[in-house]
């Protein structure tokens, strides 16, 4: 599979060098494509073992009067619904300006995998704004050079895993169009008709080892009518993905014909295998790991746990069959100990209590889904972090090993989905776990943070 790469930004950052420099001699123009504006050029690129198209947005050059904004929205917007990952660049050497927020702001809205990068960045004329980039929120900058081809193989870096998982994603598209509607922003007038893009049901995949009772739970949420007249036609040994309405809350569940079929097979005892509970986490944004409370936090239970954390997924625990127990009260208890215990790494996620046989707990479940899925967007201002990290380094100052003094200076967000902080600090790798977890626990408390990984980068300030 191939994917299309577009090169976005205010005029001047270097685009249209950048993109000669990826497509080479090979440079191909189809400006007459239907659907391509005169002012968008497309090129096939190679890049490492990766092959792509990539869209240059330029062309605003000789746009200089005063609806110069409308036109670069306007053709950053298409660029970006033509393409699977945005290329996003500033000018190192300048900083990030006004218009450079507002291309900011226009790709935070889109459902696109953005990449900043820092150009011009050669020599050490960039440092800060390469610095200032990752104020923007958009994940962490790459520096790159254009024009004299450096951080080429940075970006390959990024590029590199995204178009696995758009592939896994391709690979993963269920075979029936989604009856999901379409959400069409209103925008200026001015706006050409746009693609709609699909309004995005909130992603939710349910595993667990055999018998737990993923079927009988997924069954209750979908309702009978629903599963009879759902795409069964599409079951194969692949997963599928049903997209319903769950309690005002568009969802869809991933489902795999194995969970389905199994009420009519005989082998009760086939395994959910690696590679299907892989595919769900990876298909997830909120991964429900259900357990039976007859036998709770098993080795498979865990091994997808921690799976679906090392995958960023948000995680609620839902221990099933919550009506055959009796000692409901010591139950939990024990539960949760276990939890702490068994799980640190998910230290945090919501444990809520289910029946789906009698479908009581499904609306705790509901609202847990929910919740964990809001704290896995959630984005913290640079300011509040700042102020944040500042009380957290009073409260119990850095240690200097080996006489090394750590100095933390600027903390920010660079990516939700799950949150993603980077702090600027002297001798980043002198700084000992337990901080990095001092402050991961800190984030957790003070923003209320559960039920979602949280990663924490820290980079040499230089
Ligand atoms: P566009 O308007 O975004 O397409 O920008 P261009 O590719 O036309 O480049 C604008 C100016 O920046 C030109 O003068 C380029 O030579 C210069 N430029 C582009 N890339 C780099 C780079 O990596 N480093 C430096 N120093 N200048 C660059
Ligand atoms: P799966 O293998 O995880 O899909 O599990 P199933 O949904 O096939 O359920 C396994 C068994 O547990 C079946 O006999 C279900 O009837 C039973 N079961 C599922 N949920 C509950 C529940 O909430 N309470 C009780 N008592 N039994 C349940």
């Amino acid at each position: 599979m191939t994917f299309t790469l577009a090169i976005v930004g205010r005029p001047n950052v270097g685009k249209s060098t950048l993109f000669n420099r990826l497509v080479g001699k090979k440079l191909a123009l189809v400006d007459d494509q239907p659907g391509v504006t005169r002012d968008l050029r497309e090129g096939a690129a190679r890049l490492g073992d990766l092959k792509f198209t990539v869209i240059d947005s330029a062309g605003l050059e000789d746009a200089t009067d005063d609806s110069l904004q409308g036109r670069m929205r306007r053709l950053t917007e298409r660029a970006v619904e033509m393409a699977d990952i945005c290329l996003f660049l500033i000018d190192a050497r300048v900083g990030v300006t006004p218009v450079d927020e507002v291309f900011a702001d226009i790709l935070r809205r889109k459902n696109a995998h953005v990449i900043v990068a820092a150009n011009k960045s050669e020599g050490k004329a960039g440092d800060a704004g390469y610095l200032e980039a990752f104020s923007l929120g958009l994940g962490e900058p790459v520096r790159l050079s254009g024009e004299h081809g450096e951080g080429i193989t940075d970006l390959l870096q990024v590029l590199m895993p995204i178009a696995d998982e758009l592939e896994k994603a391709a690979e993963d598209q269920p075979s029936f169009e989604p009856e999901t509607d379409v959400d069409v922003e209103d925008g200026d007038e001015e706006l050409a008709p746009r693609v709609p893009t699909k309004a995005k049901p909130l992603q939710i995949a349910v595993v667990g080892r055999p018998n737990a009772g993923k079927s009988t739970l997924i069954n209750k949420i979908l309702g009978e009518e629903r599963l009879l007249t759902g795409p069964e036609a599409g079951i194969t040994r692949d997963a599928i993905s049903l997209a319903i309405d769950w309690e005002g809350t568009p969802v869809r569940i991933f489902d795999t014909a194995g969970m389905r079929k199994k009420a009519r097979i005989e082998d009760k005892l086939e395994k959910m295998s690696v590679s299907d509970g892989l595919r769900a986490v990876r298909f997830a944004e909120v991964v429900v790991v259900l357990l039976d409370v007859e036998i709770p936090f098993e080795q498979q239970d865990l091994r997808i746990a921690d799976l679906a954390e090392r995958e960023g997924r948000a995680v609620v625990i839902a221990v099933n069959k919550w009506d055959t127990e009796d000692h409901k009260q010591d139950k939990l208890k024990e539960l949760r100990e276990a939890f702490e215990r068994l799980l640190p790494q998910l230290r945090g996620a919501p444990l809520v209590t289910v029946s789906a046989k009698t479908g009581k707990g499904l609306d705790r479940l509901h609202g847990a889904i929910l919740k964990a899925h809001e704290v896995w967007n959630r984005r913290i201002s640079t300011a509040n972090l700042n102020r944040w990290l500042a009380g957290m380094l009073e409260q119990h100052p850095p240690p200097a090993p080996g006489g090394k003094r750590i100095k933390m200076r600027y903390a920010t967000q660079v990516k939700t989905r799950p949150p993603a902080f980077v702090v600027m600090t002297s001798y980043p790798e002198a700084v000992p776990e337990s901080y990095s977890r001092y402050l991961i626990n800190g984030l957790r408390m003070d923003f209320d943070m559960p039920g979602t990984p949280i990663r924490l980068t820290l980079r040499d300030q230089g």
